[in-house]
């Protein structure tokens, strides 16, 4: 494992993201959207450093199955997901690639009538994007390596970790 974002690095980004969020939707009624699992580690950090009301939401989708590193068909549930109409939404997830999550998930959301929807997402690995959709923020773009820690996991391990990884073929 080699480590590719140390954890002053993430939260002095996070902690800019914060800021230009507060500014960006000051007296707005702003939900933050989280997508589950990969998100959690970002999302916690990131509503710390948002000092103007919001509330914070839940949406669960998975793409990766298993020990695969390769997407799979998207599911995603809104179960979790509060009332957002009217709302002005940031959908936050760990990591854009194809887009194809990011996509589908604001796709669904959409058709709740929020009053506006953005993304966020911690990672971006630009050359890998699949479909006409830009994340509107974003914390890092990373090369196309498989990454892990900071909410991201391989088979479910390394999520807990305070950095972010790349892991090495041979670990796969
Ligand atoms: P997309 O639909 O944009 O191709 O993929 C986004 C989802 O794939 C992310 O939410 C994340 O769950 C997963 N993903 C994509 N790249 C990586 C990676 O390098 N590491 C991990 N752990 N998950 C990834
Ligand atoms: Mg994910």
């Amino acid at each position: 494992m080699k480590t590719l974002l140390t954890s002053d690095q993430i939260h002095e980004e996070v902690s800019r993201l914060g800021k230009q969020i507060s500014l960006e939707y000051e007296n707005r009624p702003l939900t933050i959207l989280g997508v589950l699992t990969g998100s959690i580690v970002f999302l916690a950090d990131l509503i710390r450093n948002i000092d103007i009301p919001l509330r914070v939401g839940l949406i669960q989708a998975s793409s990766y199955r298993g020990t695969s590193t390769k997407a799979g068909t998207l599911n995603i549930s809104a179960d979790l997901l509060p009332e957002i109409k009217g709302r002005d939404v940031i959908l936050i997830d760990d990591i854009f690639d194809t887009g194809n999550t990011l996509h589908g998930i604001m796709e669904l959301v959409q058709e709740k009538n929020p009053n506006s929807l953005k993304s966020a997402v911690l990672l971006w690995k630009e050359d890998r994007q699949e479909i006409d959709l830009t994340p509107d923020y974003h914390s890092f773009k990373i090369p196309n390596e498989f990454v892990v820690g900071y909410g991201l996991d391989y088979n479910d391990d390394y999520r807990h970790l305070p950095y972010i990884a790349t892991l090495e073929e041979a670990e796969l």
